[in-house]
């Protein structure tokens, strides 16, 4: 599933290609994603100029100039950039046609992806309502993650994973962050102190911009290919390393079940 590492290097990958160009066309193969995606589409959006792209969460906003077209990549979408035509593939949904030659195609598996356009402000949105801080910016810290979890006897891990606290922190930057941390993922969040949550809120930051710079060295990959960069090439410490030795101590993982998610972690790194 993409995470926000990836949404982010497909948000760069993008840019450069089509922002400044005008629509000239939009096909809708399939409009069945995770929501229809709206018929009206392409009369809405030709003639239309890209403004600039920018990501909120795991959406990508793609901002002309009248409105903006949300999209999210589900559990399996991906974008890629064409500079000449070429036949659509079985799973190409959406495809936007440039000024400069260029198209922009989405190729989405499993449908869980969404294309929508809206005119309100963010705020109104209902998907963007209600969401948390990004990760990455001053908003969120440690103190934040200490006053909301006062009193909270939910797993620390699900708390970093609930998207009114912070967004975009999914299942393997979460693991890696506690990890980094040296905090359990099962204890309770209102169990942990504003010192350690400022250690955590730290390791999240650190986890994903390393991921997003390894994401850079994929950027080449939007440019006639399948567009998918998936999972970065990074040094895990926990994720996918249930019984293996810690990196750290070198002790056996431990992988326990959180929530429906897997969760890896050091019984001794791990407090
Ligand atoms: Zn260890």
């Amino acid at each position: 599933m993409p995470e926000l590492p990836e949404v982010e290097t497909t948000r760069r990958g993008l840019e450069p290609h089509i922002v400044g160009q005008q629509v000239l066309a939009v096909v809708i193969r399939n409009a069945a994603l995770r929501w229809p995606v709206p018929a009206e589409l392409p009369s809405w959006l030709q003639g239309q100029r890209l403004l600039r792209i920018e990501r909120r969460a795991k959406y990508l906003l793609f901002r002309f100039e009248q409105g903006t077209v949300l999209a999210h990549l589900g559990m399996s979408g991906s974008m890629r950039i064409l500079n000449q035509p070429m036949p659509p593939e079985t799973h190409d949904h959406v495809e936007l046609s440039f000024g400069n030659g260029t198209v922009l195609r989405y190729n989405d598996p499993r449908r869980f992806g969404a294309w929508l356009y809206y005119q309100e402000s963010d705020e109104e949105h209902f998907l963007l309502n209600r969401l948390g801080p990004e990760p990455l910016s001053e908003e969120f810290d440690g103190d934040r993650l200490f006053a909301l979890s006062r009193k909270k006897k939910q797993a620390v891990k699900l708390f970093l994973m609930d998207n009114h606290v912070v967004v975009g922190v999914g299942n393997i930057y979460a693991n890696e962050a506690l990890f980094n941390a040296g905090i359990r993922p099962a204890v309770a969040a209102g169990r942990i102190t504003r010192a350690r949550y400022h250690l955590l809120a730290q390791a999240v930051k650190a986890v994903l911009q390393q991921a997003i710079r390894s994401g850079g060295t994929t950027l080449k990959d939007f440019v006639n290919s399948d567009g998918k960069p998936g999972y970065f090439a990074q040094q895990l410490n926990v994720y996918g390393r249930g019984s293996l030795p810690c990196k750290q101590c070198s002790g056996p993982l431990k992988e326990i079940r959180l929530g429906g998610r897997t969760s890896v972690y050091c019984p001794q790194c791990q407090q």
